[in-house]
């Protein structure tokens, strides 16, 4: 047997054992994650190089086994992959390689120069993987017994991950490597099999091996892991019920999927997706958040659901698995928020998802109104956030159209305009009904021209940002004055009246009446060109702030105060011609308020006085029975 030497740690992995070992690691768990990822690792080499030299096979599965000893407090992982030589053991095991690690310790480093508080720095290992050397989170010390497939003598490599380790020759049967944890004090949970079960269903549910639960001593093993990566299948192998459990399995829903997108990608970053779009709301749809929940995997170890790169918040609703083997393991959560691959994948992911949208919406409509339904809301946010993608997402939208109450699409809409139209007319309110019964719609009605009706809060936001869709600029019809009469004459345009210059003039005195009585209430009143059927209506000024967006204004901040509106009344209409011909000056100004009040209820809102406009009505009532 040859002499056992004590060799110490590079300089580096020192450091890093130090600061993995002395500080409060909040994550420790993550060391079986790595653990059993190298395991893995050693099992693909070994398939590998098995491929092309006979004497590496074997007869066994391949397999990763949890051994545990209650008795002397040992968790072991074993497998039976490529294993190490003792200048493996050397060169891996002691010393620093990798970038992952050397970067972290980098990071660290900064932090801690920078930092006062030294407790923070530590916060920064949470989200950091460190290898096998995270086994010392849990262990005091660390035997790696391990024989390399082809050699004829075993090794064992311990350490206590402080003052060095040491080598010594060794038996093992076959070649592999057991990696036995003296676990610590305090971490004796991770001798527990419901603990140990759960994180590998956590991390390592799909890998491509199995990962046996073997007491120590007892024969009997049971898998943990579900062992098979759907998405490393072939899609002719994958039938749609696979696909449908394993959606509701990461998902946690119950509905079926609307989209399953599964694609190799290969190019610049090689990957996988595995994606769907659901047919229901996910229950954390409208969380503060607006977090995604895809899944990234590194060569089928789990990294993380948090990845916020790769689907952005107005695509949280898709679910799915991003594998990849080109990021590190090692890859911190912080580096991934700007790692170039995971953007690239991100972007393709992106578009992807929104070809095949399209490509439903042209084929399937009335399967696409339904999902337009449960996520149109959510997407139109992209409309604002995201202007590389604005042009496609227009394309994906859907709005109520006033004239037939059905969802169109904005091409839907521009194909059929008149030829004089050159806006997109839009009218936003709270509700479908308030949108429908609003007075504003009156002179697009009667012209047969159709308007979309935006019902959503965040109408209001995009409509800020987008200003136009295949050069047709968008026009609130609440909004400024709209000729009309040019786009398409009124129908029914009755012979004999006033052209709009004598209208103008023979309801000079009305409308100057109204102005001096309703005073800063309004900022103007004019006579509208649109109403057909209601005597009044208000309209934001042509450059103001549209009625939805005040309204949300308001309801974020009490004291905004908006800029007040026009009222527009309809020289058409019987009441507003007799109030012409009226020398009560008592009654035209209780109408100009009650029609200003009325038109502010129209629209959701409360008369600004509550008790003189009841006794504004009170009065004009007594006047109708002659009391
Ligand atoms: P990484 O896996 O990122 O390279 P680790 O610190 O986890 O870094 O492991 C260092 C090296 O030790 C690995 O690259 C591998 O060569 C070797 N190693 C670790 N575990 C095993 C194992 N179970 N079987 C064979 N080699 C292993």
């Amino acid at each position: 047997m040859m002499a056992d030497t004590l060799r110490s740690f590079e300089a580096d992995t020192g450091k890093i054992l130090d600061i993995v070992i002395n500080s409060l690691y909040s994550n420790r768990e993550i060391f079986l994650r790595e653990l059993i990822s190298n395991a893995s690792d050693a099992l693909d080499k070994r398939r590998y190089l098995a491929a092309t030299d006979q004497s590496l096979q074997t007869e066994e599965t391949a397999s990763i086994s949890l051994v545990v000893d209650e008795k002397a407090k040992t968790l072991t992982i074993s497998d039976n992959g490529i294993g190490l030589s003792e200048d493996d053991m050397i060169s891996s095991l002691g010393t620093i390689a990798r970038s992952g690690s050397k970067s972290f310790l980098e990071q660290v480093e900064a932090t801690q120069a920078s930092d006062k508080e030294k407790g923070d720095a530590f916060s920064l290992i949470g989200q950091f993987g460190v290898g096998f050397y995270s086994a010392f989170m849990v262990a005091d010390k660390v035997d790696v017994l391990s024989l390399k497939a082809g050699e004829k003598t075993a090794n064992l490599w311990t350490s206590d991950g402080r003052t060095g380790y040491e080598i010594s020759s060794a038996t093992r049967e076959a070649a592999g490597t057991d990696i036995t944890l003296y676990l610590k004090k305090d971490a004796k949970e991770f001798l527990d099999e419901p603990r140990i079960s759960h994180l590998v269903r956590k991390y390592s549910d799909h890998l491509s091996y199995q990962v046996m639960w073997q007491p120590a001593l007892v024969d009997e093993a049971r898998q943990l892991n579900t062992g098979s990566a759907l998405w490393t299948r072939e899609k002719k192998d994958i039938s749609d019920e696979d696909y449908t459990e394993f959606y509701r399995q990461i998902s946690a829903s119950y509905d079926e999927p609307f989209l399953t997108l599964h694609n190799r990608s290969e190019g610049a970053v090689n990957y996988t997706s595995l994606l769907f779009v659901p047919t229901a709301r996910p229950f954390d749809l409208f969380n503060p958040d607006r977090k995604s929940r895809m899944q990234l995997y590194i060569n089928r170890v789990f990294i993380s659901d948090e990845c916020e790169e790769i689907v952005p918040p107005w695509l949280r609703f898709v679910r799915g698995v991003i594998d990849t083997p080109d990021l590190d393991l090692n890859v911190s959560r912080e580096m991934l928020q700007h790692n170039p691959a995971v953007q690239k994948i991100g972007k393709a992911v992106v578009r992807r998802i929104l070809s095949e949208l399209k490509k439903k919406k042209d084929k399937d409509r009335e399967a696409y109104d339904e999902f337009w339904d449960q996520f149109g809301i959510v997407l139109k946010e992209g409309l604002y956030e995201d202007a590389d993608n604005r042009e496609k997402l227009l394309e994906l939208c859907l709005f109520t159209s006033a004239r037939s109450g059905a969802l169109v699409s904005l091409a839907d809409y521009v194909s059929a305009m008149p030829e004089t139209q050159d806006k997109i007319y839009t009218l936003s309110a709270e509700t479908l009904e308030q949108a429908q019964n609003s007075p504003h719609l009156e002179g697009f009605r009667a012209r047969d021209i159709d308007v979309l009706l935006l019902t959503d809060p965040v109408d209001e936001f995009w409509m800020q940002s987008v200003t136009e869709f295949e050069g047709k600029s968008f026009a609130s019809a609440t909004r400024g004055a709209h000729d009309l009469d040019a786009v398409s004459p009124k129908d029914d345009k009755k012979e004999g009246n006033e052209d709009d210059a004598a209208k103008d003039e023979s309801f000079g005195s009305l409308l100057e009446t109204f102005k001096s009585a309703l005073g800063e209430a309004v900022g103007d009143v004019r006579l509208s060109k649109t109403l057909t059927e209601s005597p009044a209506c208000l309209v934001a000024d042509e450059n103001g702030m549209d009625v939805q967006m005040e309204r949300l204004m308001k309801a974020h901040n009490k004291e905004f105060v908006g800029a007040p509106r026009i009222l527009e009344i309809n020289p058409d209409h019987a009441l507003v011609k007799g109030l012409k011909d009226s020398s009560d000056s008592t009654l035209v100004n209780d109408a100009a308020y009650l029609l200003f009040d009325q038109a502010q209820i129209l629209e959701g809102r409360t008369p600004s006085n509550l008790p003189e406009f009841a006794q504004r009505l009170t009065r004009l009532m007594e006047r109708g029975l002659s009391v």
